[in-house]
């Protein structure tokens, strides 16, 4: 994610996440009262924050925070800093982590939060003010046994640092446990800054299983070159596996013979956009058409629609990117026999990692890098095969067989409560 700016969003994004998870609950049986209950968040908060600019005037920017349910415990999930930020977006990205969290089964609900602004264009000290100042209209309803923040689009570690000092003095003690995605020195964890990657690399490695493709001998094309994009193809050519196509936000880069992952991630800018220093580039759209084993959407959603879904070459397709298969494209991918690895799965290591990184600051005591990945891969090895299971026994999607192991915990929590 981030590589691209999320044009085209849908305004639908929170009625389409709804609809899924309306299916997966009429799947797992229950009544339409948990729809009712799971279809909005339980509380949505909307912030407006003022921050003095480097120009000596003051711009008010607003900012959301929604937790979706807090049955199972409390609520967990990233901070985007991103001009289009809206608050359906907001909300539909709180019911995703809940999913994301159920199918990993750690013992949060979801979260989400996002401020409209434009940190391009924006100085460090004015990104600091507004962090801060986020922090301090959120304080009331967050907290490490609340409802945890962390990294999201064009939020990173140094963010979570202004962030987690900002709580701890509003606090008057320190709070590590307040938000996850910090730097190592602050109680960050290892390996969560690669985490998310590392999430799709064992999806994809499962799912070539299943395929029987030797990774090692796969074609890989990841649109998007920010950070899961960009630490993915790292990883993945580290192991063997051929890139012959990326992309950013500008244009894409293609050569069947395998690119210099090393060398574009060595001239890619902070934002992710490397493609703009070439001559030969092919559109974004060019590029999920040409031939390859495995594609990885890991920039923006709606990019895999009814016009192309016929025309993508790929076996296996994982989403590491919110949102990037329509329905319509999902169901004819699927009866052509294409491998959807849902983003709801496949994105799901940063919040795995995040939440040992709680974990962690909840013990005071620190892992090796070697435990956390260690652990990481057993999250997400048992959540794949459970969605894979769960698909073919109820003879459903990927999709909505993702969604109905996402939900079921919150909903029988929520039921075990008596909320419904
Ligand atoms: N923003 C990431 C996500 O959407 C991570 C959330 C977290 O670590 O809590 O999954």
């Amino acid at each position: 994610m981030g590589a691209i700016a999320e044009k085209g969003k849908e305004s639908s994004i929170l009625s389409s996440t709804q609809d899924v998870i309306q299916q997966a609950l009429g799947k797992l049986g229950y009544e339409e009262g948990m729809f009712e209950l799971l279809k909005e968040p339980v509380r949505m908060l909307t912030v407006r924050i003022p921050v003095r600019m480097d120009d000596g005037t003051v711009k008010v920017f607003t900012g959301y925070r929604a937790q979706h349910n807090d049955a199972v415990g409390p609520t967990k999930g990233g901070v985007r800093f991103h001009p289009e930020v809206t608050a359906d977006e907001v909300k539909a990205l709180s019911l995703w982590m809940t999913l994301k969290c159920g199918i990993v089964n750690i013992p949060y609900g979801g979260g989400k939060g996002g401020i409209v602004c434009d940190p391009r264009t924006m100085s460090f000290p004015e990104i600091e003010r507004l962090s801060r100042g986020y922090v301090r209209a959120i304080s009331q309803i967050v907290g490490p046994s609340k409802d945890i923040p962390a990294p999201d689009v064009f939020t990173n570690s140094q963010i979570m640092a202004w962030m987690v000092d900002e709580y701890s003095r509003i606090r008057e003690f320190d709070s590590p446990g307040f938000i996850t995605g910090k730097p190592i020195v602050l109680g960050g964890s290892h390996g969560r800054e690669t985490a998310t990657a590392m999430g799709v690399t064992i999806c994809i490695e499962e799912a070539a299983k299943l395929k029987q493709l030797d990774l090692r001998e796969a074609t890989v094309i990841i649109q998007g070159f920010g950070n899961a994009g960009g630490y993915l193809a790292k990883i993945l050519s580290d192991r063997g596996a051929k890139i012959i196509g990326i992309s950013d936000a500008y244009g894409a880069l293609y050569d069947e013979t395998g690119l210099d992952i090393e060398y574009l991630l060595d001239r890619r800018d902070s934002f992710g956009t490397v493609t703009t220093l070439f001559k030969n580039t092919i559109t974004n759209e060019e590029l999920l058409e040409k031939k390859c084993d495995i594609l990885v959407p890991a920039a923006i959603a709606n990019q895999i629609t009814e016009a192309n879904a016929r025309e993508i070459k790929a076996s296996i397709i994982v989403e590491a990117a919110n949102g990037p298969t329509t329905t319509e494209a999902t169901n004819i991918l699927t009866e052509r026999g294409v491998l959807i690895v849902p983003d709801v799965l496949a994105s799901s290591g940063g919040v795995t990692v995040s939440y040992f990184e709680w974990v962690q600051n909840n013990l005071g005591y620190y892992w090796s890098e070697e435990e956390v990945s260690e652990k990481l891969r057993s999250k997400i090895v048992e959540a794949f095969h459970q969605v894979v299971e769960t698909a073919t026994r109820y003879n459903v999607d990927p999709r909505l067989a993702a969604y109905m192991v996402g939900v079921r915990k919150t909903a029988e929590a929520s039921r075990f409560r008596g909320w419904i």
